[in-house]
């Protein structure tokens, strides 16, 4: 799309008042909105109505994509872009939305070589240059349920930030600002929840996120917006770079 054809189109769409019922799901679905600054929610509220514009929403297995799906999960996205200077996920193309959990194709490379299929039950994936799959069911438990560190949402669309410089590996695109220790605390924290998951331990980190550098990454960010004053006290050092890279502070909001 041109450059001043996109612009045009934005202000457009921009310059028209929003529907209250997309204002009060962001209210109650993004828990953090109302202790963001004004400034902060402007910038969410545009990111948002221009996300839902600007990418292609499907239902799989017979859904109805609807709109309070579509501002509840755009919601979350425009959440952790939003220390960024513009919108990140640029790439994104389209979110496809399934009911309920929903099976995919698992390939796993077999110590003896080859490779073995398998179907596994999913919540959510995001797929290098494809699109970003969610179940609804588990985006509206968690929007709406009891505060927990997981948040599907996040963690998809933290995949794909991971996805930017091309390389999957759990290490974001840092720009030279962060720390030249950056991803030597990202690492040390990492080894640290393997351990913690080997022994058992509960932690503010899903078991999950020990799996890989790449999943760590994904689970830390979850908890970072979801439980920061947890993280902070668990792991602060990992709560340090994924302040630099997110350039947000979510302990201010005081949850
Ligand atoms: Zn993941």
């Amino acid at each position: 799309m041109f450059a001043w054809y996109r612009r045009w189109r934005r202000q457009r769409l921009l310059s028209r008042p929003i529907d209250p019922a997309w204002m009060a799901w962001i209210e109650t679905r993004c828990r953090p909105f109302c202790h963001l600054t004004a400034a902060q929610q402007a910038r969410l509220v545009n990111d948002l109505r221009v996300f839902i514009a600007e990418h292609y929403w499907e239902g799989c297995n017979g859904l109805t994509v609807t709109d309070e799906m579509r501002v509840t999960i755009a919601a979350q996205a425009c959440l952790i872009g939003l220390g960024f200077p513009a919108m990140p996920f640029g790439r994104l193309l389209s979110v496809l939305i399934y009911p309920d959990t929903y099976v995919g194709q698992a390939m796993r490379q077999q110590p003896w070589g080859g490779v073995r299929v398998s179907d596994e039950p999913r919540l959510g994936e995001a797929l290098y240059q494809g699109p970003l799959v969610l179940s609804w069911r588990t985006v509206l438990e968690q929007t709406t349920g009891l505060p927990s560190p997981r948040n599907v949402v996040i963690h998809e669309f933290s995949h794909l930030l991971d996805m930017e410089n091309h390389s999957v590996d759990g290490i974001p695109n840092l720009d030279g600002t962060q720390s030249p220790n950056w991803v030597a605390i990202f690492e040390e924290a990492f080894d640290r929840l393997v351990r913690q998951a080997r022994l058992g331990r509960v932690s503010v980190l899903d078991d999950y996120g020990a799996t890989s550098k790449i999943e760590f990454f994904a689970v830390s960010s979850e908890a970072f917006f979801e439980q920061p004053r947890r993280l902070l006290d668990e792991f602060p050092s990992l709560y340090g770079i994924l302040k630099e890279y997110y350039r947000q502070d979510p302990v201010q909001w005081g949850e």
